[in-house]
């Protein structure tokens, strides 16, 4: 079969959609899932619980440890990061066929799993959601202010350092509105780069 790596002339059907955490990934995901199940998602693999409405396969496969540990070993997972405690992972082989008909791919990801994938597969193209203020990124941080302090506080420091990374990616989309940035980001897939 044939190997992804960076001389793949299809990698660059590769869209990767990271950002800062509380930036609204997941809804961004959620809708288009709905709105554009023509695109087609990378399912994650991770070792958190399933929280309620998740189903196995859907949003994630959820795996434990070992299974995941299995999956590293053999060199299953295109990139994968620990992330709150939690590991996730993007099964290889299903975004591999894809790549190889042609076809585009979008993964949600954090920025540790972006960066690994911008260094394994430059072709790929790299999307920031960023916060429309820092102000709604303090406020969604924050949730309901049943945390303590520090943890908050904690929460704000690596959001800083996270909204650093935009940089480091080809296109920014401000999440203002869930609909418009799923506009935004289908079309952007329809093109070739
Ligand atoms: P959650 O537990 O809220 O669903 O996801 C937590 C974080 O893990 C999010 O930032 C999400 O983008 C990230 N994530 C989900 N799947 C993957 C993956 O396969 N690889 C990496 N690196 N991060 C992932």
């Amino acid at each position: 079969s044939t190997e992804l790596h960076q001389h793949h002339p299809l990698a660059r059907r590769l869209t990767v959609l990271s950002g800062p955490s509380g930036v609204g990934k997941s809804t961004v995901v959620a809708e288009i899932r709905l709105a554009h199940p023509e695109v087609w998602l990378s399912v994650s693999v991770t070792t958190r619980s399933p929280r309620p409405g998740e189903k196995d396969g859907v949003q994630y496969f959820f795996v434990d440890d070992a299974g995941f540990d299995r999956l590293v070993d053999e060199g299953q997972l295109l990139e994968w990061a620990e992330f709150a405690g939690n590991r996730y992972g993007t099964p290889r082989r299903p975004v591999q066929e894809r790549l190889d008909r042609g076809e585009p791919v979008l993964l949600e990801i954090d920025l540790q799993g972006a960066r690994q994938i911008r260094d394994t597969m430059p072709e790929a193209r790299l999307v920031f959601l960023a916060p429309p203020s820092w102000d709604e990124l303090v406020r969604r941080l924050t949730g309901r202010g049943t945390e303590p302090p520090e943890v908050i506080e904690r929460r704000l420091a690596a959001a800083r350092v996270e909204l650093a990374a935009e940089k480091e990616f080809d296109v920014t989309l401000v999440n203002t509105s869930v609909q418009d940035v799923c506009g935004e980001l289908v079309a952007l897939m329809a093109v070739r780069q």
